[in-house]
C-alpha cells in the first residue's frame, strides 16, 4: 500500500481539466494537431515567465538540449563543460550534438557545479558549459558567468528542473546563450506527455533552433523548402494547451512546494540527515527534495515497506555511466561521494502537511541514532 505517493500528477491534471477542457476538445475535433495559435500562444507566455523574448516548442527536453548546441555552432571538436552529477541527458545531449562532455564536480553543499570546478574543466578546446538548475536550485550564477567570460565560452542553462527558479531575482533561462526547458510530465510544469522548449533572446538562435527541429525548414520558407539538414521535434498542439493550462497554475504549486520544503527542513533538522544547501541569492523551487545519509539504501528500503516512495538522482554519476566513462578524465570525488548518499523524498504541491509529518516520523525512526521520541509515534 502508498501511504505517501512520490508524486501525484493526476491531481494537477484534475485541477486544470475544466479550464483547458474546451480548447483540448475543440483541437481534438478540429483536427489540428501539429503547430497552430495554442503553440504560438503557449510559447509566448513561456518566454515572458522567463524573461526571454523567445521560446521554441520542442518534443522534449533532451532535444532542446541538442539542438540548442547544435543551433550554436557546437560540434566535432568541440568540449562543452557538464556537472557530473545530473540526469544523463544533459551530457548525452553532447555526445549526440557531436561535440565532447568534460565532466566538473559538484559543491558538497549544493551539490551545483561551482565557479573553481567550472574553471577545472575547461581547455582550450572548450567551447561552452552546460550550466544544471539541478533540484530546482540555480547555482552561483554570477561567479559562473564570469568565468565563461573570461574563458570566452557560451553558457547553456539546462533547466529542466528549474521553471521559475532565480538567481538574484533573475529567471532560469534568462542568463544563458539559450536554455533548455524539458515539460516530461513529472517535471515542476509538465505536459500529458513528452515535450520541451528552448529560450533564448538571440533571435537568431531561436530562428536556428526552429528550423532544425521542423526539418530545416526556415521561416517564410514552403513546405518542401529545406535549408539544413533537421529532424522532426515540435511540440504538439495539444501539450502546448495543457502546458498553457498548467502555467496558470505553476506560481501556486511552486509556493506550496517551496512551503512543503520548509516544513521538511524544518523537522529533519537534528536527525543527522545531510540537507542539500540553498544559496541566499537562490530561489529554489523543490523539483526534488533531496536529503544525503550514510545507509540511504537500507533506509530507501525500509521506506518502502512502509509505502513511502522515494528516489534517487542520481545513483552513479554521468562520468561512471557506462558510455560515457571514454570520456572521463579522472575521479570527481563530491559527486562520486554523493551519489551513495543522496535520496530524494516525496514533495509535489498536493501534498499534505500530514504527509510530510509521517515521512519524517519514520524517517526519524529508521534512523536510530539520532532518534527522538516524538518521532515513534507512528511506527
Ligand atoms: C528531465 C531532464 C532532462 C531531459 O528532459 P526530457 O524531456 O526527459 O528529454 C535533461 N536534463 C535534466 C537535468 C532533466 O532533469
Amino acid at each position: 500500500m502508498t501511504t505517501v505517493p512520490f508524486t501525484d500528477l493526476a491531481a494537477m491534471t484534475k485541477e486544470i481539466w475544466p479550464a483547458i477542457e474546451r480548447d483540448y476538445l475543440a483541437c481534438l475535433l478540429g483536427a489540428g494537431y501539429i503547430g497552430g495559435p495554442a503553440v504560438e500562444s503557449f510559447e509566448r507566455e513561456w518566454a515572458a515567465y522567463c524573461g526571454a523574448d523567445h521560446a521554441v516548442g520542442v518534443a522534449n527536453g533532451t532535444d532542446a538540449l541538442q539542438l540548442s548546441l547544435t543551433a550554436l555552432g557546437i560540434g566535432p571538436g568541440d568540449e562543452v563543460v557538464v556537472p557530473a552529477n545530473t540526469f544523463v541527458a544533459t551530457a548525452a545531449a553532447v555526445v549526440r550534438a557531436g561535440a565532447t562532455p568534460r565532466f566538473a564536480d559538484v559543491s558538497d553543499d549544493t551539490l551545483l557545479m561551482t565557479p573553481e570546478t567550472l574553471r577545472a574543466a575547461i581547455t582550450p578546446r572548450t567551447r561552452a558549459v552546460m550550466i544544471v538548475h539541478l533540484y530546482g536550485q540555480m547555482p552561483d550564477m554570477a561567479g559562473l558567468l564570469a568565468v565563461a567570460d573570461n574563458a570566452g565560452i557560451l553558457v547553456i542553462e539546462d533547466a529542466a528542473q528549474a521553471h521559475g527558479a532565480e538567481w538574484a531575482g533573475r529567471r532560469a533561462g534568462s542568463f544563458g546563450a539559450a536554455a533548455c526547458f524539458s515539460f516530461y510530465p513529472g517535471k515542476n510544469l509538465g505536459a500529458f506527455g513528452d515535450a520541451g522548449a528552448v529560450v533564448t533572446s538571440r533571435p537568431e538562435v531561436a530562428d536556428r533552433v526552429r528550423a532544425l527541429a521542423n526539418h530545416g525548414r526556415s521561416h517564410g520558407s514552403s513546405h518542401y523548402e529545406h535549408e539544413v539538414v533537421g529532424t522532426n521535434s515540435r511540440l504538439d498542439t495539444l501539450q502546448a494547451i495543457a502546458l498553457s493550462g498548467k502555467l496558470a497554475r505553476l506560481d501556486v504549486w511552486t509556493q506550496r512546494r517551496i512551503e512543503l520544503a520548509a516544513r521538511y527542513r524544518d523537522q529533519l533538522s537534528g536527525t543527522g540527515l545531510k540537507l542539500v544547501g540553498v544559496a541566499p541569492s537562490a530561489r529554489h523551487v523543490y523539483h526534488l527534495f533531496v536529503v544525503r545519509l550514510a545507509e540511504r539504501d537500507r533506509v530507501r528500503v525500509e521506506l518502502g515497506r512502509r509505502g513511502i516512495q522515494t528516489g534517487v538522482h542520481y545513483p552513479v554519476p554521468c562520468h561512471l555511466q557506462p558510455p560515457l566513462r571514454r570520456f572521463a578524465d579522472g575521479a570527481l570525488p563530491v559527486a562520486e561521494q554523493a551519489a551513495q548518499e543522496l535520496l530524494s523524498l516525496p514533495l509535489f504541491p498536493h501534498m499534505t502537511d500530514d504527509q510530510v509529518d509521517v515521512v519524517c516520523e519514520v524517517l526519524g525512526y529508521l534512523l536510530p541514532a539520532t532518534i527522538s521520541p516524538e518521532f515513534t509515534r507512528v511506527c
